[in-house]
């Protein structure tokens, strides 16, 4: 039997062991082990914090294009780790093989991305008239935190740690227990390509190493990707500590299709937006709106095409869709498929199994479509990060743009048309950070945009320039006053 990896913390570029290691789980084999992960504590976060703390003048003091040498040394570790961790990232996290090099995608050009605007972003302002003569510098905060989740751990480490370390601050990464272990490794990887205590790693529970970083007094800024009561038990720990806190948050994302749409064009792109990654995307197709005329073809057009997929173990290559992540976000998503069966509602199970033999040890459910009765429906208002796509039936456009805006959510949203200018005239009513027009999955995403939410879904922005790096400097005014 081969031996389980072991992965510990990392702190000013040491190994820290904890008391505790959790096992890391296969979501799509349960029997097997992944790897076991140091649980860190309160002791452990105040550790990382003041080596952080202590590597972070000379860190700042580094001229702007030593920090960039260094971020493009981070992009190439990153492309060297594919090699390995592309692999160990779909065991633990029950992705594709296809979402997790995309997640290693985009991380590298976030990396690339920030490189690129980081000089005019940190060039200060200089004002001056007759009275006087004022100069506006950008300062790090100090040291940063970055709290992040399963499902996209490498991408969206990389919203936040490559604005922290430019702007001159240092950091503290905590990733996700479900899927720590590839993080882990490329953060180890990443501390030793940097000065000691500029990146530290701490693992351990969400709950409990949370509230260590928003009340350790040394953490200046918060960086939260997660689900929308994690970020308001950080929004309270950062407001009650007087910090920045950015909250990336749920979504559920509606696609408002209009009556002028070709179906057998459409319908294709829609599955990529609705399915991949089984669904556990943030801005992931979570309701489609259809012009009522045409929703029984609209639906059996995506059954249609649902069902040409196959759902299974990761790195199978046959499986195009993956396992849920754990245990209770499986029992969530089916206990909204048994209630949707109970309303009425028209629900089919499609796509077939690539690899049944693992079917009863992992958390796989094959892709649902839903022809729902009513929009009021639980499906339809919950966010159910899983295959399960509910189609409800619209009558006027001012209805759809009513129900698309209806829920405490507004990440992404998409609208569907042949005629641009009718498509960007309806997306302009949608209260939501993004919305497509004719796309709406991961491919539609780029950087300089803006990405973030409206109500729910969020605080601040990420993978764009100044609105997402101001939350990493403070802006300090020299001003002299003349005679
Ligand atoms: P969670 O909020 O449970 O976890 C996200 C991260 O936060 C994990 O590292 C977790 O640690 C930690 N955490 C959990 N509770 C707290 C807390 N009270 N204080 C501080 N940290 C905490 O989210 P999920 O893992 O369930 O991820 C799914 C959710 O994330 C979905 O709602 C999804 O929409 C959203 N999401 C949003 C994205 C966006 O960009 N807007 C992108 C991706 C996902 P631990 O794992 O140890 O519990």
């Amino acid at each position: 039997m081969s031996e389980i990896l072991k992965i510990n913390n990392w702190i000013n570029n040491r190994e820290v062991p904890a008391d505790r290691y959790l096992d890391v789980i296969d979501p799509g084999n349960n029997d097997v082990v992944v790897a076991q992960v140091a649980q860190g504590t309160e002791e452990t976060i105040q550790q990382a914090a003041e080596a952080a703390q202590a590597s972070q003048p000379a860190w700042a003091a580094l001229p702007l294009s030593q920090r960039k040498a260094y971020i493009d040394k981070l992009a190439a570790i990153t492309q060297e780790s594919m090699a390995d961790l592309v692999e160990l990232e779909v065991r633990e996290a029950g992705h594709e093989r296809r979402t997790a090099e995309v997640d290693f995608g985009i991380a590298m050009g976030s990396l690339q991305y920030y490189n690129s605007v980081i000089d005019d972003f940190m060039k200060s302002e200089v004002i001056e008239d007759e009275t006087s003569w004022t100069r506006i510098d950008k300062v790090p905060k100090g040291v940063c935190a970055g709290i992040v989740p399963w499902n996209m751990p490498i991408c969206l480490t990389m919203s936040k740690l490559p604005l922290a370390l430019l702007t001159g601050n240092t950091m503290i990464i905590k990733p996700p227990s479900d899927a720590p272990a590839a993080l882990t490794l490329l953060m180890q990887r990443f501390a030793k390509a940097l000065p000691d205590g500029v990146l530290n790693v701490v693992n351990g529970s969400g709950g409990r190493l949370g509230a260590a970083i928003t009340s350790n007094p040394i953490i200046r800024k918060v960086g939260f990707t997660g689900g929308t009561e994690g970020g308001r038990s950080v929004y309270e720990g950062c407001a009650a500590n007087i910090k920045t806190a950015t909250l990336e948050l749920g979504g559920n994302d509606p696609a408002v299709i209009l009556d002028d749409v070709d179906i057998d064009k459409v319908v294709p792109q829609l599955l990529h937006g609705i399915f991949d990654r089984s669904g556990q995307i943030c801005f992931a197709i979570k309701r489609v709106y259809v012009p009522r005329k045409m929703i029984d073809e609209f639906f059996e057009k995506m059954c249609a095409e649902a069902d040409k997929l196959k759902t299974g173990y990761g790195l199978d290559p046959e499986s195009y869709y993956g396992p849920l992540m754990n245990q209770s976000q499986y029992n969530f998503v089916m206990s909204l498929i048994e209630d949707t069966k109970k309303t009425g509602s028209e629900i089919r199970e499609l796509g077939g199994k690539s690899t049944p033999e693992l079917w009863d040890k992992g958390y796989y459910i094959l892709p649902h479509v839903v022809k729902a009765i009513s929009n009021d429906i639980a499906i339809v208002q919950q966010e159910q990060f899983g295959p399960v796509i509910p189609l409800i039936p619209y009558d006027t456009e001012e209805e759809a743009i009513a129900y698309a805006n209806g829920t405490m959510f507004g990440l992404c949203s998409s609208v569907w048309s042949s005629d641009p200018q009718r498509g960007i005239e309806v997306a302009s009513h949608i209260q939501a950070g993004q919305t497509f027009v004719n796309g709406h999955s991961l491919f539609a995403l780029t950087f300089g945009v803006p990405f973030g939410g409206f109500k729910d879904s969020g605080v601040g922005r990420e993978f764009t320039g100044a609105q997402s790096l101001d939350a990493y400097v403070d802006y300090h005014a020299v001003r002299l006053l003349k005679g």
